[in-house]
């Protein structure tokens, strides 16, 4: 337990790699804690959008079912 009214610090997630993040002016990534996690998610976010773009492919040449 600590208090130090001085030095204020906010802990947040990381959206990135769930570890913590210091949420402070010091931190130019934040909410990432390093420019890291911050380009993976930029990066994340690119070939999500890539994905959608991208036609489906459905393999269906199964002959449809026959009932009598
Ligand atoms: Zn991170």
């Amino acid at each position: 337990m600590s208090d130090s009214p001085s030095a204020p610090k906010k802990i947040v997630t990381c959206p990135q790699c769930k570890g913590d993040s210091v949420y402070a002016p010091r931190n130019p990534y934040r909410p990432f804690c390093s420019e890291r996690c911050k380009n993976l998610d930029l990066g994340a976010w690119a070939s999500e959008s890539f994905r959608v773009a991208a036609p489906e492919q459905m393999e269906d040449d199964s002959p449809p079912q026959q009932l009598q």
